[in-house]
């Protein structure tokens, strides 16, 4: 970095409006607690904003924030939007569907809108990471509706679709990139370093920060990050922060803002949990009897229902045993081309068949209105899935159901599970319980390992992140 030029850049552009200064730290803190019980750390926090009015936005961000419909902002969004738009690098914690896609674009149009327009072979000056294509797919659409307002450009780069397409793409200009981690390290690498350059970056986000971590990004993120100027501004978002990832984000942002709201219940109150103990072979005839009540009512004519799996495999055979049961249904997963899932999601929110079958990589950041129902029917196999798959409904303050099949030699993920119950409040049913004390049991005996949370994460992350990556060629 020493050996470039960097120029100049401004991040701060928010003034704290008059009544908001004027407010009393008690009233402050009250209203923190209002917003969800919003929970800060760091130094010189800003207020939580109350109003659109008062985030310093300019007009075109306000109208097109008022034709989406946001009457009034989130409480995510309340408390980090000031805080980024002053310039902090900034860490959001709030559970799924709580808003946070608006809560770093925002700020981030505004930090692109003040400076020079990217010359020939420049940019992008906002960069998004973000664990899945799914994920880059959905956030490049939110972008949409600014980007047009605003004059300005995105591309989204992603693995398993063709890299010469986003070449061309990025070789038109874009402000904005929004890429998946490892596609980003292919495209600085493909042509001797002349299609993506990071030079003017300023602004970068990591989303889903947790998933990312998950998935075994964690060297591919640090990589990128290293090669971007360190006076950038740097906001990490996530539904759960777990332990194992402060360091991550120690490493990524300097002197941050640390911003949770909603404390530590993970799942929306929104949606209703049920989980229950099945046998492998029961499981189908609940699955018709769940989507049986749910679509005899025909006041649920538009709901949509999102059905989990483990393998890709079980994906395909449940599709053709609920076909002849005469539902229309689609699946996707990580054996199917980008295009055919693309395509499938656009069809499922367009409402063209209302039942999807997925594994869990391939709905991530879903985000469906009319989804009413998710059924785990194989069981995810530790806290932050579980929580992910739960929160593809109750979007936007909607409610929804998810319902959870755990067989009873699943007694591994039935801890986590209870464990994501209790922090959302919600009571532990009998005979997950039962499970739960049963495995404990065994651990004590010596018979198993206690393996929690982290089961998922480092070495064996890095072995799946490989395997999809596999699948995607
Ligand atoms: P998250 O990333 O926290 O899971 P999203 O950013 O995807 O959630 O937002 C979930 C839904 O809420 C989206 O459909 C989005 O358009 C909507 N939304 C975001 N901000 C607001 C707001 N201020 N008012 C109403 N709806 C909002
Ligand atoms: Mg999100």
């Amino acid at each position: 970095h020493a050996k470039i030029e960097y120029e100049p850049f401004r991040k701060d552009f928010y003034t704290e409006p008059s009544d908001l200064a004027g407010m009393t730290e008690a009233e402050v803190a009250n209203l923190r607690l209002e917003l969800d019980d919003i929970k800060i750390r760091g130094s010189n926090v800003p207020t939580p904003v109350q109003k659109w009015s008062q985030c310093g936005l300019g007009v075109q961000t306000l109208d097109v924030v008022r034709k989406l419909g946001y009457e009034s902002l989130t409480s995510i969004q309340a408390q980090a939007i000031p805080a980024i738009m002053s310039g902090r690098n900034t860490i959001g914690v709030a559970k799924t569907g709580s808003g946070k896609t608006a809560a770093f674009l925002i700020p981030m149009f505004r930090h692109i809108k003040d400076q020079r327009p990217l010359a020939a072979m420049e940019g992008p000056i906002g960069l998004i990471m973000t664990p899945t294509r799914e994920l880059a797919v959905q956030i490049h659409k939110d972008c949409k509706p600014y980007l047009k307002a605003l004059n300005l450009r995105a591309v989204c780069a992603y693995g398993g679709a063709p890299i010469k397409d986003q070449i061309s793409d990025l070789k038109r200009g874009a402000e904005i990139v929004v890429c998946t981690p490892g596609r980003v390290l292919d495209l600085l690498a493909a042509n001797s370093g002349r299609v993506l350059n990071l030079n003017r970056v300023t602004y970068v986000v990591l989303d889903e920060a947790d998933r990312m971590f998950d998935m075994g990004f964690e060297p591919q993120v640090m990589k990128i990050v290293n090669r971007i100027r360190p006076d950038r501004q740097t906001v990490l978002f996530s539904a759960t922060f777990p332990k194992s990832m402060e360091s991550l984000a120690r490493k990524a942002l300097t002197n941050p803002i640390e911003i949770t709201v909603g404390g530590r219940s993970v799942v929306a109150s929104e949606i209703t949990q049920i989980v229950e103990v099945r046998n492998e072979d029961k499981k189908f005839v609940r699955l018709l009897e769940l989507l049986g009540n749910l679509y005899s009512d025909d006041a649920n004519e538009d709901v949509r229902s999102l059905i989990f799996v483990e393998r890709q495999e079980a994906a395909d055979a449940l599709l053709q045993e609920l076909m002849r049961k005469g539902y229309p249904c689609m699946s996707i997963h990580g054996g199917k081309d980008q295009i055919d899932r693309d395509s499938t999601i656009e069809d499922f929110k367009a409402g063209i068949f209302p039942v999807l079958i997925a594994t869990s990589v391939a709905a991530r950041g879903l985000d469906v209105k009319q989804l009413k129902l998710v059924v785990n029917y194989d069981a995810p196999n530790h806290m932050e899935d579980y929580v992910h798959r739960v929160g593809r409904t109750g979007r936007a303050g909607n409610t929804g159901t998810a319902v959870t099949f755990i067989t009873e030699e699943q007694d591994r993920y039935a801890v986590d599970i209870a464990k994501a119950l209790k922090q959302s409040g919600q009571e532990v049913p009998e005979p997950v319980k039962k499970l739960v004390d049963g495995f404990h049991e065994k651990v004590r005996a010596g018979k198993e390992h206690k393996a929690g949370n982290n089961a998922g994460f480092g070495g064996k992350g890095l072995d799946r992140l490989d395997e999809e990556r596999e699948t995607a060629r």
